[in-house]
C-alpha cells in the first residue's frame, strides 16, 4: 500500500506528513529543512540516491498548482520501492539509477499558498484573512482558487534575480504593482523566505540539472535570455518526446525572474519548466494518473541526463 495519496488534495500538512512518512518507511530516503515560511510552515526536501550526479526537482512554486507536488512525492516513493524490490521503474533499473544519481526534490515550494487553495485554512485563520484582503482589490481573480502567490501576495516564480526588473516592468504594466493573488514580483529579488531558501539550497546542492513543475499546458520551457547551454535543447527534445509535451520558447511576458531562468543564468546548466496537465488551475485530481504517466519517463530521463 502506497504512502503517497493522490485521492485527496495535497495540502501543506499532507505533503509534510508524507515526506516524514517516506523517510521513515524507506531508509534510502532522507529530508532536509530549507526554511520556515512567514506562517511557520516548513519547506523540506526529499532526497533519494547516492550517486555522483545530482539533480534537483521542484514543484508547487504556485499555490493553485499543488497537483505537481504529489507527482514528485510519488516518483520518489516508486523509485525507492523499486530499488528495494530490485525492480525496474519505467524500464530503468532503479537500484543502478540510484547508485549513479542523487535525486533531490522540493515537492512544495509554496506551502502557505497551497494551504489557502486546498481549503486547509479556515476563514478565521490570519493567513486567510490577509490573502482575502489582498484579493479584494483584484476582483477578476477567483478567490481562493485563482491564488498562485504566497500569503504575502508575492508570486514566487517572479521573485528570482534573472531579468527581475523586466518582469517588474511587464507585470506592473499589467496592473500587478502591489501584493496580488498572482504576478506580483515582490519588492526585491529573493525578498521572500521561500525563494531565498530555494536559491540557497540550489547553490548548496549544486545540481547538474533542475526541473520546476508547474501546471498547466503540457509544454516544456527550456530557455532563458540568449544563454546557450550545451545539450539543453537536445535534452529538452528528449523530455518532450518522453512526455508527449511540446518543447517551446517562453512567451515574452513570462520570460523573466523564474526559478529555471535564474538557474540557467547562474549555473549555465539545463533547467526546465514543465507545465503538466491541461485545463484550469487547480487541475482536478482526476488528471493525476495521466499526469504521472506522462511525467514518469520525463523524470527518469532528467535524472539520468
Ligand atoms: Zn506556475
Amino acid at each position: 500500500m502506497s504512502i503517497v495519496r493522490a485521492d485527496v488534495p495535497t495540502t501543506a500538512k499532507l505533503c509534510d506528513d508524507t515526506i516524514q512518512a517516506l523517510t521513515e518507511r524507506y531508509p534510502s530516503c532522507s529530508t532536509e529543512l530549507l526554511t520556515f515560511t512567514a506562517y511557520g510552515r516548513p519547506i523540506r526536501s526529499l532526497i533519494l540516491g547516492t550517486g555522483a550526479r545530482k539533480v534537483l526537482f521542484t514543484a508547487a512554486h504556485h499555490a493553485n498548482e499543488w497537483i505537481t507536488a504529489p507527482v514528485l512525492l510519488k516518483f520518489v516513493e516508486d523509485l525507492a520501492q523499486a530499488a528495494e524490490d530490485g525492480e525496474g521503474l519505467g524500464g530503468v533499473d532503479a537500484k543502478t539509477l540510484l547508485e549513479q544519481v542523487t535525486v533531490y526534490t522540493v515537492p512544495m515550494v509554496d506551502p502557505d499558498g497551497v494551504a489557502l487553495v486546498t481549503g486547509e485554512l479556515t476563514p478565521e485563520d490570519p493567513g486567510y484573512a490577509a490573502a482575502r484582503e489582498i484579493a479584494q482589490s483584484f476582483p477578476a481573480i477567483l478567490f481562493p482558487t485563482g491564488w498562485k502567490a504566497n500569503l504575502a501576495g508575492t508570486d514566487l516564480n517572479l521573485n528570482y534575480p534573472a531579468g527581475w526588473l523586466q518582469a517588474r516592468e511587464i507585470k506592473f504594466m499589467q496592473g500587478f504593482d502591489r501584493p496580488a493573488p498572482r504576478d506580483y514580483v515582490g519588492r526585491a529579488p529573493l525578498d521572500q523566505p521561500e525563494t531565498r531558501a530555494l536559491a540557497s539550497y540550489t547553490e548548496y546542492v549544486d545540481p547538474a540539472l533542475v526541473l520546476a513543475f508547474h501546471s498547466q499546458g503540457q509544454v516544456i520551457y527550456w530557455q532563458f535570455d540568449d544563454i546557450f547551454v550545451p545539450g539543453a535543447e537536445e535534452l529538452g527534445q528528449r523530455l518532450a518526446q518522453a512526455s508527449g509535451y511540446a518543447l517551446e520558447d517562453t512567451p515574452y511576458n513570462s520570460a523573466f525572474a523564474g526559478y529555471k531562468d535564474w538557474f540557467i543564468q547562474n549555473f549555465r546548466r539545463p533547467g526546465y519548466t514543465v507545465e503538466v496537465g491541461i485545463g484550469e488551475n487547480p487541475l482536478p485530481l482526476s488528471q493525476f494518473d495521466a499526469i504521472y504517466r506522462e511525467n514518469l519517463p520525463l523524470l527518469l530521463i532528467a535524472a539520468q541526463g
